[in-house]
């Protein structure tokens, strides 16, 4: 069972605390996924798994966090990417009050890459200056999953961005969010020293595509979801029981 904080007043929030409620939270973006996905891919697609997740322990659901770390495409139009040492003051902030709230700990599911370091601060100060715990899923097993489900590979071995694996989610999830009809694979070549110097993505991509996303179907969206919930109980189960 899901408890949707848009729905809950701040007694029942205690009432939950009380019994030992977790919250859950998506941290997604707002940034280019080609000309055929929603801006608001990740975002989508974290929420989706954050719900899952959320039911599957009766956690408290967050309202989702729409922006990240999206400097490497922030040249798309339509991209709007936070500061890092701004989502990391979001997550804190956010952390900070959830655990004055009374809830045992947080949980947040990344749906971008951009956020992983900016996340993985607020939860270490969160550990090293509140003693609390704040638990970071980033598609666990992806790369198993992936090859289990799509048909087509992921460019540079392990990009996946607008590609099969995302485009089949949001089909799944949010229909309206996706143009199957301008879908179009892109494999591009990556500079040699993308990732050790800083990039834009724009350089060696200007469509902003990685991978083949006319494979993608709602039905793929459907199986990448619930592999994906089962990937993360692992670790959120054994995450339950160091509270
Ligand atoms: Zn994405």
């Amino acid at each position: 069972m899901i408890h949707y904080s848009e729905k809950l007043s701040w007694t029942e929030f205690h009432e939950l605390a009380n019994e030992g409620a977790i919250g859950v939270i998506a941290v997604g973006a707002h940034e280019e996924h080609g000309p055929h996905c929603s801006l608001l891919t990740d975002t989508i697609i974290s929420n989706a798994l954050a719900e899952r997740i959320a039911d599957r322990i009766s956690g408290i659901l967050l309202p989702k966090i729409s922006y990240g770390e999206s400097w490497s495409v922030n040249d798309f139009p339509g991209t709007i990417t936070l500061e890092p040492e701004t989502l990391t003051a979001l997550v804190l902030d956010i952390a900070r009050s959830v655990k004055k709230g009374g809830l045992r700990a947080l949980i947040i599911v990344n749906g971008h890459y951009g956020n992983m370091s900016p996340i993985t601060l607020a939860a270490r100060r969160m550990r090293s200056e509140e003693n609390y715990p704040v638990l970071i899923l980033n598609f666990p097993e992806l790369e198993t999953i992936a090859k289990s489900i799509c048909e087509s590979s992921p460019a540079g071995g392990m990009f996946y961005h607008a590609d099969e694996f995302e485009t089949s989610i949001v089909l799944a999830e949010y229909p309206e969010g996706v143009k199957m009809e301008k879908a179009q694979p892109d494999y591009p070549e990556f500079p040699p020293a993308y990732g050790e110097t800083q990039v834009l993505i724009s350089s060696f991509n200007p469509v902003g595509v990685f991978g083949d996303p006319t494979k993608a179907s709602a039905e793929k969206g459907e199986r990448f979801l619930a592999a994906f919930t089962e990937s993360c109980m692992k670790i959120v189960n054994d995450f339950q029981k160091t509270l």
